[in-house]
């Protein structure tokens, strides 16, 4: 397919906010791809060039862009940068800029290649190569293109839609309905690549599922926890149960895979992880090179919560020294300064063959038998229970070592990737308890007011979040105008800052009273608490939250993790 013609597809899905519409115009396109293009078609739709787990972001500054704009087109940067002010979107100025009688012939896969070489260059001078090479592309491209490949290499594609409707689209486009769709959710799942699941679908159709399973270097998607408020309805549901600790760390998926190099008598590790969002972090822990030699000869998908601890002490260290981590730089020195523990809780693929489908106790069993050094890598305790009672002192116990509460997870149940049944629930808070709701709340913020009087400052006084509702739309929960600190006011206001959005992104159902000064492009998500969930006929979720206060910025997670409407009944 032409990439002029893709291009158009494009502006065919943003024209419309509608979710059916989207899905049908992406059915269709998908039924025109050849098979090479389906891979590459389905990162760029995502405004992405490859996998999140492959870790390769463009990093292509707007400055940069305009310089590239300028040059491709014979204008100059001051004279892109005055007409992107007056349009305030850089995209449409490159549009606008490029002559429109200009047509080219380039296909997906042409502009694809030349796009992931742009994102592979590094090193020295590798900033100036890219420009060339942008100025380059930017010359291959007709004037509808140039906005969207502008928008792609901003990351800001942004068309309002996400991974699940393009499994809404190919069971559409197959089909002709969405009856497939949970099928290839459940396969989606664990394999997360919606690339090489697209192209396996629309190839061999249903058969081309049978063979896609877990491989080691591709994330799956992490189990989370469903909530219950009480350990009586806990055991009523779950019957006979592991419960554990539950750390306030960090989700690690590891994925080791060991070679052995016969004739020079050599064995490597290569050892990639995951975070919950399934992005790759393995910068991030080099220390595990060395201790997964500790686990024997073995391919292995561990899951883990990382906690960093004191090592003078060996205690434990809260959420937020843990994640110094994230930081690009210095993390060899942080991984001395704060060394990290990682509590293995599950196996989910050894030697070849998956184990999800195991039930967790045979799982647990196959995990007790590896090796570890019980420094770095250590299985996480459990105890087996069937009753409430010690449940419930089981629960008090972790809350007075200082942990969050403890997960449970019922004693035979096979992996469930998300959000699903009823494998693993969080206990955090009891019903009968000071806190008047059982979880936090996960949220995006949607956009903000300028503030007045003391908060003028910070150029913010309030902001507005939303959780997530049907079709992907984000339905506003709360205005948030008390309980941080100065020092997370002026953060909210640097993050709002670098996602601001020229006009309401189209997924936002909001009041009109409820209209911030700014709006954001759904990219910041934070942990909320609150006192109450009441009844609201100006908040689109259909309950406010009260008393809301910030606990933290959750960069862990992503605006697709955020609490949904549906979740918000559990916890209230
Ligand atoms: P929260 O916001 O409550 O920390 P969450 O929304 O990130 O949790 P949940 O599904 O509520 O995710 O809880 C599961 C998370 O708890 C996991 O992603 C993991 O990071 C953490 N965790 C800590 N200890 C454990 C454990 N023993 N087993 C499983 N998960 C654990």
């Amino acid at each position: 397919m032409q990439f002029a013609t893709f291009a158009q597809y494009l502006a065919k899905i943003e024209a419309t906010a509608k979710r059916n519409e989207i899905t049908v115009i992406l059915a269709e396109l998908f039924n025109k791809l050849e098979p090479d293009e389906i891979e590459p078609t389905c990162w760029l739709l995502l405004g992405r060039i490859l996998p999140p787990y492959e870790g390769l972001e463009f990093q292509f500054a707007e400055k940069m862009v305009i310089r590239a704009v300028a040059r491709a087109f014979d204008s100059t940067p001051e004279k892109v940068q005055k007409q992107y002010k007056e349009s305030g979107d850089l995209a449409k100025t490159a549009q606008e800029i490029r002559d429109k009688s200009i047509e080219v012939r380039k296909s997906i896969t042409d502009i694809y290649a030349v796009l992931t070489a742009i994102a592979r260059e590094s090193g020295e001078g590798s900033q100036e190569r890219k420009l060339a090479k942008v100025v380059e592309l930017l010359q291959e491209l007709d004037s509808l293109s140039v906005r969207y490949i502008v928008r792609i290499i901003l990351t800001k594609l942004r068309l309002g839609f996400s991974d699940m409707t393009i499994l809404d689209a190919l069971s559409w486009a197959k089909v002709g309905d969405k009856s497939e769709r949970k099928l290839l959710e459940d396969t989606y799942q664990l394999k997360f690549d919606i690339g090489k699941l697209a192209k396996a679908y629309l190839v061999h159709g249903k058969n081309g599922l049978e063979h896609f399973d877990i491989e080691l270097g591709i994330p799956i998607q992490p189990a989370l926890c469903q909530r219950l408020k009480t350990p009586v309805e806990m055991i009523e549901k779950m019957k006979k149960v592991f419960a554990e600790s539950k750390y306030d760390g960090t989700r690690v998926q590891i994925h080791i895979q060991r070679l052995e190099i016969r004739d020079k008598k050599l064995e490597k590790w290569t050892v990639r992880t995951f975070t919950r969002s399934m992005e790759e972090s393995s910068a991030q822990f080099p220390e595990l090179e060395k201790a997964v030699q500790a686990l024997g000869k073995h391919d292995l998908i561990l899951d883990c919560e990382a906690v960093g601890f004191d090592p003078k002490t060996n205690k434990l260290l809260p959420f937020q020294e843990t994640i110094q981590r994230k930081r690009k730089h210095d993390v060899a020195e942080f991984s001395i300064k704060v060394p990290l523990r990682f509590f293995i809780f599950d196996v989910l693929y050894k030697d070849g063959k998956s184990l999800v489908r195991l039930p967790l106790s045979e799982r647990k069993e196959i995990l007790h038998k590896l090796p570890m050094d019980g420094k770095t890598l250590t299985e996480s305790k459990f105890i087996i229970t069937d009753s409430p009672d010690e449940l419930r002192s089981y629960h008090k116990k972790q809350l007075d070592l200082g942990l969050e509460g403890a997960v449970i997870k019922q004693y035979d149940s096979v992996y469930q990737p998300g959000r699903r049944g009823w494998s693993w629930v969080k206990f955090k808070e009891e019903e009968t308890s000071e806190a008047k709701l059982s979880d936090t709340i996960d949220a995006v913020v949607m956009g903000y007011w300028y503030g007045k009087g003391k908060r003028n400052k910070f150029g913010v006084g309030a902001f507005l979040i939303g959780v997530a509702g049907k079709d992907e739309k984000i339905l506003t929960l709360t205005k948030v105008g008390t309980g941080l600190s100065d020092d997370q006011w002026r953060e909210l206001k640097e993050r709002c800052g670098k996602v601001v959005a020229t006009n309401k992104p189209a997924n936002y159902h909001v009041n009109k009273m409820l209209a911030p000064d700014v709006w954001v492009d759904p990219e910041i998500v934070v942990e909320v608490a609150g006192d109450e969930l009441t009844k609201s006929p100006n908040h689109t979720a259909g309950v406010a939250l009260r008393f809301p206060r910030l606990v933290r910025f959750r960069d862990d997670k992503k605006v697709e993790q955020i609490t949904t409407q549906k979740e918000l009944a559990q916890i209230s």
